[in-house]
Order: C-alpha cells, then sequence, then structure tokens
C-alpha cells in the first residue's frame, strides 16, 4: 500500500517540480496556465501529461510539433518516486510517529530535488523557493513538536529558527572571511539562505553536517571532474545540489550516523 501510494505520489509530485523548475526561475505562476509546449504553445492534454509513461510513449518529443523534450525531465519523475519509496526506510529525523516523520522528510525531498535541480541550471536558487521552504520547515517543526508528547514547540520552533539565522551568519562570514583573504566569492548568498532553510527543518547539529557533507562529496566530485577535464580550473560550480545530497543523507541516516562516521574516520588518520 505505502509502496503503490508512494511511488504515484512521488511521480506526480515529480511532474510538478518539473513545472515549478522552468516556471519560478522565470518568474511565471506554477499554477496558471496549464502545461504547455514551449516550441508550439499547445496545450498539452492530460493524458499527455501521465508522468513518465507520456514520455516514453511520445519518446521525449512534444506530440503536436515534435519538440524535443530534454531527458532531465524524465530523470525527476523518475528519482522522486524512488526517493519517496526510499524514505519509508528513514531515519525518524523529525518525528517518532511513522507517518507525520514521513510527510515531513518526503516535503523536505521536494525541496532538495527542486533546489538542486534550479541552482544546477541557474546557478541561483530564487528567494520565493527559500521563503516558503523555510516557513513550512518552521511550521512543520511547530506541528510535529506539538504532537508529541516530550517536545515543547514554543523551544522546537525556536531552536530551529536560530539555528537557520546562525547557519547563515556563519557561512556569510566565512565566504567574507575568504573574499579578504582571495579576493574571489567561495559560496553566493544563496547557498547561506539555503542553510537557513535546512536548519529551519533539521535543527542546528543537521544542519552543520549537512555542511560538512556537502563540501566533503562536491569536493571530492569537483577533484573528478577537474582530473578528467570535464571542468576548467576556476569554473562557476553550483554548490546548492551538493547541500541538497548532504542534507538528504542527514535526514536519512540521521545526524548521530554521520557523527560517528566522521569520529571512526578521525581516529583512522
Ligand atoms: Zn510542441
Amino acid at each position: 500500500m505505502f509502496y503503490l501510494l508512494s511511488i504515484l505520489l512521488g511521480s506526480s509530485f515529480g511532474s510538478f517540480l518539473n513545472v515549478c523548475r522552468y516556471r519560478i526561475p522565470r518568474n511565471e505562476s506554477i499554477i496558471y496556465p496549464s502545461s504547455f509546449c514551449r516550441e508550439c504553445l499547445s496545450e498539452i492534454k492530460w493524458y499527455f501529461n501521465i508522468p513518465v509513461i507520456s514520455w516514453i510513449w511520445l519518446k521525449g518529443n512534444c506530440y503536436y510539433c515534435k519538440a524535443n523534450i530534454n531527458v532531465s525531465y524524465l530523470f525527476i519523475e523518475i528519482l522522486t518516486p524512488i526517493l519517496f519509496v526510499l524514505n519509508l526506510y528513514s531515519f525518524p529525523i523529525f518525528s517518532n510517529y511513522f507517518l507525520l516523520n514521513l510527510v515531513g522528510i518526503d516535503i523536505l525531498t521536494l525541496y532538495f530535488l527542486l533546489i538542486a535541480f534550479i541552482d544546477f541550471s541557474t546557478y541561483k536558487i530564487p528567494n520565493i523557493i527559500i521563503l516558503t521552504g523555510s516557513i513550512t520547515g518552521l511550521s512543520f517543526t511547530i506541528i510535529s513538536k506539538l504532537i508529541s508528547p516530550f517536545d515543547n514547540a514554543l523551544i522546537g520552533f525556536i531552536f530551529n529558527l536560530l539555528s537557520g539565522l546562525l547557519g547563515f551568519i556563519l557561512l556569510e562570514s566565512i565566504v567574507f572571511l575568504v573574499a579578504l583573504i582571495i579576493n574571489k566569492n567561495a559560496f553566493g548568498m544563496g547557498d547561506s539562505k539555503y542553510l537557513f532553510l535546512i536548519g529551519s527543518w533539521i535543527g542546528f547539529k543537521g544542519m552543520v553536517m549537512s555542511f560538512v557533507l556537502a563540501i566533503f562529496i562536491g569536493g571530492i566530485i569537483t577533484l573528478l571532474l577537474l582530473l578528467i577535464s570535464k571542468i576548467r580550473r576556476g569554473q562557476k560550480i553550483p554548490f546548492g545540489p551538493y547541500l541538497s545530497l548532504g542534507g538528504y543523507l542527514v535526514c536519512f541516516y540521521g545526524e548521530e550516523f554521520w557523527i560517528s562516521v566522521i569520529r571512526k574516520i578521525s581516529l583512522y588518520s
């Protein structure tokens, strides 16, 4: 039951993410008009708008003008349901109540994906996404703490709010100091705002852990890409996708897991 629901919801939300990913950076409404082809402007009928199936059926082309639809659209529609199914096995990062925790990690997964894809293609994280994502995170914190008998909703809210603010200020300070030394911005302002969003959902420790993982994974991948000459030295690299990945790994395994991993690594080295 949960599998089927996760797959259905995941592919539908994946399809919606595609709309958001295209329209939000262009300042267009995500509700109106309904989906249409960007080449021939024909409205896409609902039976050509079924996630994954339609894309494969039409072989990635518009039904009317045969314009090519980027394969990354299919990728999101497949990736989202896979992550939704994985989330069924997630660490209880938000709550010990299974369903409540699942709702939380599913919503946050959508933000992780949206920000990763938009930052990857535009090098920007739109403020409207940071704003709605953080408000959703803080609201969810209040709701999940209200339901739990052991937590205080107000303390949880203030803690996550301050965590986010601290994350923002810390990264901005690092950027400022690095800029003083090498006269170059290591991170964009969007990354600091993104830390605020992550902190508003999972608090200080989780936020810092997400950042550490992002630096670690991003560093290795960038090094590999430099070695095989896929990127040039000094080329702009979006950090948002790595923060998304780091944040997701922290949510999925729990921050304590990663803290013990780092402790082990530092013991052996
Ligand atoms: Zn078309």
